[in-house]
């Protein structure tokens, strides 16, 4: 075997790749990382904004890898912020040394498998090049912002942000005129909290998301004490559940309970707040009538909250089944809409023109701005893969490979990329599920796997191409049995323009994902080929 200068690099030091360093040390690897960014946190280190929060309660939005750790650490609030977040991955790099394995300020540009040697060759921004056996990315599904080519964007002289890379030291909207462009999660989670500050705040709308309150609340002593006796179980649910949450969709269908027994199901599902809300029949996002139920619902809700009822009607929105982009949790969203600073632009009515010096001209009129906010959601799932040159076997480029769509086995597999593990990618539960508890199971998976290398005595692992066309097609099958693929969502690609409109995560639950994984490698992983093998190995695994 060809000598080299780490056995694995991983990329990124968001969730998953810190949890990669420290499980594939603790198999006695030499691991290197790089990130771009100047510490840990990924997501969180990043997406600074004012009002970001997770949107899967802490408790569970953490790291069950380590007892010791969730029961040292409390949260102060169902739905942390991000700074308790961030706050969080640095005391676990910390705890756990991580960050000694990484170079920061560091963006991996490219990534080539020389087929003689079996190695992987990791260059850099900073023009330096190292060799290893394996490639993690941990790169991340929401980390490639998308900023919009609207004309005229760069001659904005005022300032202007994108909530994916929000500035350190925060930012001041006092006495400021602000258009936050888009109405997902970001610019949805933002809005009240700029608009406690601004003169004016603009909403620019292009399409009107499901937001639910989030009910966040601090949590009190009583509730972390018995979060913290029953947290293996908690966990044990979590890992069964089809969303990494330990909740379980109410035993029937929405259309096979009454009115009243519906309405008291939704009442439960609402007061848990936010994105869960989706999940409260098993039905809500596969048949058309019982997903009308939940938007029912929700609809009847929002217009409680919003008091013009013109602006309430705008804010329902008309082209998506509910949950098949992601529902937003807000603290204040449809409130904001109240304040006379607060005016909602409708794009679709009054599309934009153009940016200009002083603004934003639309086919209503100019608005005058000193702060754009550019809330406009990320190249999801495949952008921060795209952004790196990987090249595979033949000297294959992973985006030509992808050209018509991420193709994977597992999600964590590409054929003609030997070697390669993409954690928490396209074709894994990824963001449907709790995406702590999904990178624990990538990493654990690929733990596993190279226990087994090793007892083979195996060089490369790679996935068959049978086994990637068999599972494209089983998440194609999954998604078309669902309201999923009806959604102009970033699940399929829909938000960049010219990328190919596919539905990327594996849709078929979290839990049956995981035993699938499980099953897949207790059959000696099937579907993935070894090779240059000792023959001396094969006795061993
Ligand atoms: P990331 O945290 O995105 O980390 C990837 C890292 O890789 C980044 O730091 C990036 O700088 C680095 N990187 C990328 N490319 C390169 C390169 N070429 N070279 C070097 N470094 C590189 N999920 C949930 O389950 N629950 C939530 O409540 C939730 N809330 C979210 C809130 C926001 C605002 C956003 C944007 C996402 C949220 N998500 C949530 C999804 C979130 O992305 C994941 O939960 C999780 O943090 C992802 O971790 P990761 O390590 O996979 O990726
Ligand atoms: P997003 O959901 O993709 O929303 C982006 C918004 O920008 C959409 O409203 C989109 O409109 C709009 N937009 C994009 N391009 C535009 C253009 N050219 N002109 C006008 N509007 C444009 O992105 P996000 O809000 O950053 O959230 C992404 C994901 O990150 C979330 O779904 C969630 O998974 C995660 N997240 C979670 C939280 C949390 O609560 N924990 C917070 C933030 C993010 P269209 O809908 O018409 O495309």
């Amino acid at each position: 075997m060809s000598t080299c200068d780490y056995d694995v690099v991983v990329v990124g030091a968001g969730v998953a790749g810190l949890y990669a360093v420290h499980r594939l040390r603790a198999r006695g690897m030499r691991v290197h990382g790089y990130e771009s960014a100047s510490g840990v946190g990924g997501t969180w280190f990043h997406n600074r904004y004012p009002g970001a929060r997770c949107d899967v309660e802490s408790v569970d939005y953490s790291y069950s890898f380590s007892d010791e750790l969730q029961q040292e650490w409390t949260w102060s609030e169902r739905f942390a912020t991000q700074p308790e977040i961030l706050r969080y991955l640095e005391h676990v790099a910390e705890r756990f040394d991580l960050a000694s394995a990484f170079e920061f300020d560091t963006r991996v540009t490219a990534a080539v498998f020389d087929e003689d040697g079996a190695l992987w060759t990791v260059t850099t921004d900073r023009g330096v090049s190292v060799t290893a056996r394996f490639c993690v990315f941990a790169t991340g599904c929401l980390s490639a912002t998308n900023v919009p080519d609207i004309p005229g964007r760069d001659d904005f002289r005022g300032e202007s942000y994108h909530t994916g890379a929000w500035p350190h030291g925060g930012v001041s909207f006092e006495g400021k005129r602000v258009a936050v462009i888009g109405t997902g999660s970001s610019g949805i989670q933002s809005t009240p909290l700029i608009a406690e500050q601004a003169e004016h705040v603009h909403v620019l709308q292009r399409s009107a998301n499901y937001s639910i309150p989030a009910g966040n609340r601090p949590l009190t002593a009583d509730e972390i004490a018995r979060t913290k006796a029953e947290y293996a179980e908690r966990r044990r649910l979590s890992r069964l559940s089809g969303g990494g949450s330990p909740f379980t969709p109410y035993p029937k269908g929405a259309l096979e309970v009454d009115a009243a027994e519906r309405t008291r199901v939704y009442d439960e599902w609402w007061q848990r707040g936010g994105v869960l809300f989706g999940k409260a029949f098993p039905d809500q996002t596969a048949n058309r009538g019982a997903n009308d139920t939940a938007r029912e619902y929700a609809e009847a809700k929002i217009r409680a909250l919003v008091d013009d009822p013109v602006v309430a009607d705008t804010l329902i929105p008309k082209d998506h089944p509910i949950g098949t982009k992601r529902i937003v949790t807000d603290s204040g969203y449809y409130e904001s809409f109240n304040r006379d600073n607060v005016s909602l632009v409708d794009l679709p009515a009054t599309p934009i023109v153009q940016i200009d010096a002083a603004g934003i001209e639309t086919t209503a009129g100019h608005l005058d701005l000193d702060v754009i906010v550019f809330a406009t959601g990320f190249d999801a799932m495949t952008g921060a893969l795209a952004r790196i040159d990987i090249r595979g076997r033949r000297g294959e480029q992973l985006a030509d490979a992808w050209s018509a769509g991420p193709r994977t086995y597992l999600g964590l597999g590409v054929h003609g990329f030997p070697n390669m593990f993409v954690l928490t990618g396209p074709g894994s539960p990824s963001v449907l599920a709790n995406m702590v508890l999904a990178a624990e199971q990538h990493v654990d998976w690929v733990a596993g796997v190279l226990d087994h290398m090793d007892a083979l005595g195996a060089q490369t692992i790679e996935a068959t191409e049978d086994a990637v066309d068999a599972w494209v097609d089983e998440c194609n099958e999954r998604a078309s049995a669902t309201l999923f693929p009806q959604a102009n969502s970033w699940y399929m690609g829909a938000n960049v323009p010219g990328k190919p409109r596919v539905f990327m995560p594996y849709i078929g639950g979290f839990g049956n994902y995981s035993r699938m994984c499980d099953e897949i490698a207790d059959a000696g992983y099937k579907g993935f080929e070894f090779a240059g093998i000792d023959p001396a190995g094969r006795e061993r695994a």
